[in-house]
C-alpha cells in the first residue's frame, strides 16, 4: 500500500524478559477509581467507573525525559495500574474479564489539572487536559504469568525522593474485572488495548526538573524527568 503522506509509526511497549514488544491500539482510562482520590477531586467516591482516552502516540515507554507540557500551570501525576489486553470482545463478563489479559503495567496519568478544571466547568471535553504528547509513561510489561493478577500491593509515586502517593490496590472502587466488564460495555475491547485503571489520593503539581519514580509491587517501576 502507498500512503499519501508519511504513516505514524505504531506504539509498541517492552515485555519484561522479552525481545517482542506489545502493540498498542487504544487507551483507555478510568476517571476516579479510588474513593480518596474521588473525594480529593470533590466527588463522593461511590460513582460507577467512567472513562475517557489518550492517544496511543501520547505514550512514553520506559519513561526518562519528558518534555514539561506546554499551556498549563498545574501539571499533575497520577500513578496507575496499567492493564494490557491480550484478547478483546464485547460485553465481556465480569467472571471471564481477567482471561482478556496479557499483562499489567505502572503508568503515570500525566494531567493538565487546570484545564481539566476548566474543561468540568464549562462541561467541554477532556482530552487537551488529558491526552496530550507525552501525557502517558509507563514502565515494560509484565505477563500474567510472572506477576498473576495483582488485586492487592502497595502502588506508590514519590518526587525528588518525597512520597506523594502511597496506596494499594485493593483500595480501587472498580476492580480490574469489572474495569473490563464495564468498558466493554461501551466499546469492543481488542488485542493491544490498554487501560489506566485510576490513581490513589496525593495526586499534586511537578515541576521541570522534578524527577519522579513510581512503583507497583510485583508489577514493575518507572522513573521521569521533566525537563
Ligand atoms: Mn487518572
Amino acid at each position: 500500500m502507498e500512503f499519501v503522506v508519511p504513516a505514524a509509526a505504531p506504539a509498541v511497549l517492552p515485555v519484561a524478559g522479552s525481545e517482542a514488544v506489545f502493540p498498542v491500539r487504544r487507551v483507555y482510562c478510568v476517571g476516579q477509581n479510588y474513593a480518596a482520590h474521588a473525594v480529593e477531586m470533590g466527588g463522593d467516591g461511590r460513582q460507577p467507573p467512567f472513562f475517557f482516552s489518550k492517544p496511543a502516540d501520547a505514550l512514553v515507554p520506559g519513561g526518562g525525559r519528558i518534555a514539561y507540557p506546554p499551556r498549563t500551570a498545574n501539571l499533575q501525576h497520577e500513578v496507575e495500574l496499567v492493564v494490557a489486553l491480550r484478547e478483546g470482545g464485547a460485553d465481556i463478563p465480569v467472571e471471564e474479564a481477567l482471561a482478556h489479559v496479557f499483562g499489567y503495567a505502572v503508568g503515570i496519568d500525566l494531567t493538565r489539572r487546570d484545564l481539566q478544571a476548566q474543561a468540568k466547568e464549562k462541561g467541554r471535553p477532556w482530552e487537551m487536559a488529558k491526552g496530550f504528547d507525552q501525557s502517558g509513561p509507563l514502565g515494560a510489561l509484565t505477563r500474567v504469568a510472572q506477576c498473576g493478577h495483582p488485586d492487592k500491593g502497595r502502588i506508590w509515586l514519590q518526587v525528588n525522593g518525597a512520597v506523594r502517593q502511597d496506596g494499594d490496590l485493593a483500595q480501587m472502587t472498580w476492580n480490574v474485572a469489572e474495569v473490563i466488564a464495564n468498558l466493554s460495555s461501551y466499546v469492543t475491547l481488542a488485542a493491544g488495548d490498554l487501560i489506566f485503571t485510576g490513581t490513589p489520593a496525593g495526586v499534586s503539581t511537578v515541576a521541570r526538573g522534578d524527577a519522579l519514580e513510581c512503583g507497583i509491587d510485583g508489577v514493575g517501576g518507572l522513573k521521569i524527568e521533566l525537563v
